[in-house]
């Protein structure tokens, strides 16, 4: 969970509160071994005609460029470090921001000036936008007490006795826990890891008992502080000073006046974008702890989360690959003769694999299968009883386009199975992504029923997976099979924490999936449906993937993206009207995986839904399999450059009025 900290960039304004944030840039700069950016940033007022700050007042620019490196090298005299100056035009959040992504700074260090009233309302937004726009973590140092700063501060080492962070047990929590631990190792600091229960803790968590209530309490705060515990390691707990906080109530309020009673140094915190709806309701733990904390705090932001910090793990493995999960065991289910949902599917994809092009460039993932506790996440006991009577028997019809047959419950597990053991090998870092090549398929599935050729919904069961046994938070479904995916949609209707997004011809089989179905109550808004007429090609969708998915994705923040993937909407499918292209399902793929990128390190696992050209099937998956392990990166500018601007804005327009209540960003 070691951080690095190569480039550290601190902004000054040259007010006796930017030598507190020079001492703390220095100081880092040492502990860490990094390179110092010290900036300054000139304030000119923008020129609205030649979009050059102040182009008219070059004298005075000059005058003040030399003011600032005079300046800067003032403070930063007598240091024996490696540093530079660095002065810019503009306005200082953007220019901070900018120089950030730039010069690939891994910290910024900035001041916050401990002002009141409308001054602090006001600059106190100018360090929470700094926090919100930056791709990289923000230290704002605050002066505790009045005092004033004195030249020689810089010479005194920085003391960081005590730090503060907050555990969710999320993904996202370990990230940040990464921050508070290098720093507690480097300073030799005592940490303290706080988890705020937001309710009291009650029979929600374990079962209730005839214990009195003072003991189960006592028992489940046992219980927690283990867990807490647990989430540093045995080697890294060995080296440093741990203590586990229980706090009921908001984290937010938990961190200020924990820190305030304990004298803490540093608070670590995530920064999490919420919805506007969200925030108004829970408001954000990120703003409360930079207005109100009486310390220094480190805000880390999911970006750094998801990708520099597994970067830098992944960097020191071998070269990651695309995982495949393919087995025999698959082509077992057999659907009857004339059944479009038949083994010669796979046989033609598993063909295409062994291609010379392909042979030897993906790595097989075995299956296993899936558990009955696992099952029961989502379908009744009575219906895996039914399906699981099934096995060694002959055919069976569940309904009448859904059959089994003798091997059909093992390769129904299997595909569940399958598709876990690719998301937890992708989740874990092993593989960059996966495509779980399996059968049947599952996104009809019901909780009792089974449907639509699909008889468990192995999609739903994997995102209840990810968040049971890997304890990822947020999963995004994203179903492109031309049907609409009733089952998944049903299981999560009402779950705010899985997003399903569903493009589909509408109106089709089965016959939901449309605008106004939004999702219930606690899960409003998370259910998002496209319903397509006929004839959307490669342009259309891509357009719909990058316009409503990308945005909807960026501010619900999954930890992952499970891809229903259907071939159905191929344009030469027999089931469907669309007309996707083959070329196009690598677009597609390309601007899921784009999305990816931002919000959860690229982990995406695709798998396999309909599609009945046995023609087509095996190149499709083929060329999809080529974008996610980067053998082609397709353009996603030129295919939506030809969509139907009449076809996209009807769905783009639809959809826009139905969830921007929901998505601020739509
Ligand atoms: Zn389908």
């Amino acid at each position: 969970m070691s951080i690095r900290l190569d480039k550290i960039l601190c902004a000054t304004d040259f007010s006796q509160f930017s030598t507190v944030a020079l001492h703390c840039g220095v100081n880092l700069a040492h502990q860490f071994n990094s390179h110092l950016l010290v900036s300054h940033t000139v304030c000119f007022p923008r020129n609205q005609i030649y979009g050059t700050a102040a182009s008219a007042r070059g004298g005075e620019q000059e005058e003040q460029e030399n003011y600032a490196f005079k300046k800067i090298n003032q403070f930063m005299r007598n240091q024996s470090l490696s540093w530079e100056p660095l002065v810019t035009y503009g306005e200082p959040v953007d220019e901070t921001t900018r120089l950030t992504n730039e010069q690939d700074v891994d910290l910024v260090v900035a001041a916050s000036h401990g002002l009141s009233g409308l001054k602090r309302i006001l600059l106190g937004t100018v360090v929470e936008r700094m926090a919100r726009g930056l791709s990289k973590p923000l230290l704002v140092t605050r002066v505790a007490k009045k005092r004033s700063p004195k030249d020689n501060i810089l010479q005194t080492p920085l003391k960081i006795k005590r730090i503060l962070t907050a555990c969710d047990f999320s993904h996202d929590s370990q990230g940040v826990l990464g921050y508070a631990l290098s720093f507690a190792l480097k300073f030799n600091a005592r940490l303290y890891l706080m988890h705020a229960v937001e309710t009291p803790i009650n029979e929600d968590i374990v079962d209730p008992t005839d214990a009195p209530y003072g003991e189960v309490q006592q028992f489940l705060e046992d219980k927690l502080r283990k867990k807490l515990a647990k989430l540093v390691s045995e080697e890294e707990a060995k080296d440093c000073d741990l203590k586990t906080v229980l706090f009921q109530g908001l984290p937010g309020e938990g961190l200020c006046s924990y820190a305030t009673e304990n004298k803490i140094d540093l608070i670590v915190v995530g920064v999490r974008h919420r919805g506007a709806f969200e925030k108004m309701l829970i408001g954000s733990t990120t703003e409360a702890v930079l207005r109100c904390a009486p310390c220094s705090v480190l805000t880390v932001p999911p970006a750094v989360l998801n990708g520099r910090v597994e970067d830098n793990k992944i960097k020191s493995k071998t070269k990651l690959k695309t995982g495949i999960v393919r087995d025999k065991r698959y082509l077992n289910h057999l659907t009857g003769e004339g059944h479009p949902e038949n083994h010669k599917r796979l046989e033609a994809i598993y063909t295409m694999l062994d291609e010379p092009d392909m042979d030897g460039y993906f790595t097989a993932i075995d299956p296993r299968p899936a558990e009955r506790e696992e099952l029961l996440l989502l379908h009744s006991p009575e219906y895996i009883d039914k399906i699981a009577a099934t096995a060694g028997k002959d055919g069976f019809s569940l309904t009448p386009d859904t059959h089994t047959s003798p091997g059909s419950y093992e390769a129904a597990l299997l595909a569940a199975g399958g598709l876990f053991e690719a998301i937890s090998r992708v989740v874990s870092g092993e593989f960059a992504n996966a495509f779980a090549l399996v059968r049947p398929p599952g996104h009809h599935a019901e909780r009792s029923r089974g449907m639509g050729y699909c008889l468990f919904n192995n999609v739903a069961l994997g995102a209840m997976f990810a968040r049971e046994s890997l304890g990822l938070k947020r999963i995004l479904i994203v179903d492109f099979d031309v049907h609409h995916g009733n089952g998944t949609q049903h299981f999560f209707e009402q779950d705010p924490f899985v997003l399903f997004f569903s493009t589909h011809q509408y109106p089709h089989f089965p016959g939901t999936g449309s605008f106004t179905e939004t999702g219930l109550g606690r899960g409003e808004g998370y259910t998002v449906n496209i319903p397509l007429g006929k004839g959307y090609g490669d342009g259309e969708f891509i357009a719909i993937f990058e316009k409503l998915l990308r945005p909807i994705a960026l501010e619900f923040e999954p930890d992952l993206i499970v891809v229903s993937a259907g071939f159905d909407i191929h344009k030469s499918d027999p089931m469907g009207k669309m007309k996707i292209t083959t070329k196009g399902f690598a677009g597609l793929t390309r601007s899921i995986m784009e999305t990816a990128d931002i919000c959860c390190g690229g982990k995406l696992v695709f798998s396999l839904e309909g599609g009945y050209n046995l023609k087509t099937i095996g190149k499709c998956v083929k060329v999809i399999l080529n974008e996610l392990a980067g053998h082609t990166i397709s353009s996603i500018p030129e295919p939506t450059a030809r969509a139907s601007r009449k076809k996209f804005d009807h769905a783009f327009k639809r959809c826009r009025h139905v969830h921007k209540q929901f998505w601020k960003n739509l």
